[in-house]
């Protein structure tokens, strides 16, 4: 089988390499090694593989897969059935070539693939009102950022990290060993990289290798009106940084929404619920009613029984996706009065004699006061 080398390392060039120096180190190398000029043991394989490295990176398309999927070198191992010679007996087939080496069921993944770094979760904290109103806010958190220092390579300034020569980037080693069954080979992870496919020989001081360090982030947060308890929203890159030059991830505000005192809310629509008196309920009245958006003016018909319910239109929270406002449900409850004084319990017994009702009530403290004065 022939050995299929990462083109970047055969070519003694970086993975940002530009066009006109991928060319220039082909040059150089192709007359290093042609076989006609150079005759030392290998020089032919070394054209050989140079040739290939060219194929490869000078295809922007091509260029672009091997970016994607990291170093064939070590995918060679996932397939298991695959035999072929080299690069160019595929000719344009490079999809062919990976979906049979993703199609071989390993879990391993390639280390040098770019990675999207992890998501983060934010609580917050909203009062009843800011839900419904939105927000500007922002906040504070720490998270695994990019090192300033080296870009996130690892690498001392100056230096970069080697592809991993042990294992030729992949991070994985292939393992041959005799059994009574056979020859069999399997992988495990390189002992030189840590199945990183990397070695930095000369680390960054301020991140140690790792090309992330924590930083104290901050982001202005625009919260939309009308959001509920439990939602959350997504800030997209605000989460952790990547690997190998991938994207960070995301950071997931989840709102926790304290209740009201005096509101109640499902979505747009707030609910209140607004004592009378049973007098106003029974001659009407206007009233002021509170609404998130300050107090209202609201007319009780006389005759209002206890459970009405009353609608003032746009008077609710914003509607979270599209346009608008709800509305708020008032809920009138006719208060009984209690603890009536002398005059108010004549009062009542005057209205119930006018409507033809008779009432025997309860004896008051004034009833039996004068009953026994009379004794
Ligand atoms: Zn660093
Ligand atoms: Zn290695």
């Amino acid at each position: 089988m022939a050995e299929i080398r990462d083109p970047y390392e055969v070519l003694g060039v970086s993975k940002d390499a530009s066009a006109a120096e991928i060319k220039k180190a082909y040059r150089r190398l192709s007359k290093k090694y042609h076989p006609d000029l150079n005759k030392e043991p290998g020089a032919e394989e070394k054209f050989k593989q140079v040739n290939e490295a060219y194929e490869i990176l000078s295809d922007p398309q091509k260029k672009a897969q091997f970016d994607q999927y990291g170093s064939m070198g070590g995918q060679q191992g996932f397939g298991g059935n695959y035999q072929g010679g080299g690069f160019g007996d595929f000719g344009g087939g490079f999809e062919d070539i990976f979906s049979s080496f993703f199609g071989g069921g390993s879990g391993s993944r390639n280390p040098n693939a770019p990675r999207q770094g992890r998501d983060l979760q934010y609580e917050m904290d909203l009062t009843f009102e800011e839900a419904v109103f939105g927000k500007k806010t922002s906040i504070q958190y720490t998270r695994e950022a990019l090192c300033k220092t080296c870009s996130g390579s690892g690498a001392k300034p100056g230096t970069s990290p080697e592809t991993c020569s042990h294992c030729g980037g992949s991070g994985f080693m292939r393992v041959k060993r005799a059994t009574p069954l056979g020859q069999v080979v399997t992988q495990q992870e390189c002992e030189y990289c840590h199945g990183k496919g990397k070695i930095i020989k000369e680390k960054c001081s301020t991140c140690h290798g790792s090309g992330h360090t924590q930083e104290k982030h901050e982001v202005e947060v625009s919260i939309p009106a009308g959001v509920e308890d439990g939602n959350q929203m997504r800030l997209q890159g605000q989460g952790e940084a990547g690997q190998n030059g991938g994207p960070y991830g995301d950071l997931y505000i989840v709102f926790n929404v304290a209740p009201s005192k005096i509101f109640k809310r499902d979505g747009a629509q707030i609910y209140f619920t607004m004592p009378i008196s049973f007098v106003q309920a029974a001659l009407g009245d206007e009233v002021d009613v509170k609404t998130v958006h300050g107090d209202v003016k609201l007319k009780i018909p006389a005759g209002t029984q206890s459970g009405t319910v009353f609608r003032l239109r746009g008077k609710g929270a914003p509607f979270l996706r599209g346009k608008g406002t709800g509305d708020e449900e008032v809920t009138v409850t006719v208060a009984t009065p209690k603890d009536l004084n002398q005059k108010q319990r004549e009062a009542l017994k005057a209205f119930a004699e006018a409507s033809g009702e008779k009432v025997r009530g309860e004896e008051s403290l004034f009833d039996r006061f004068k009953k026994r004065a009379k004794r």
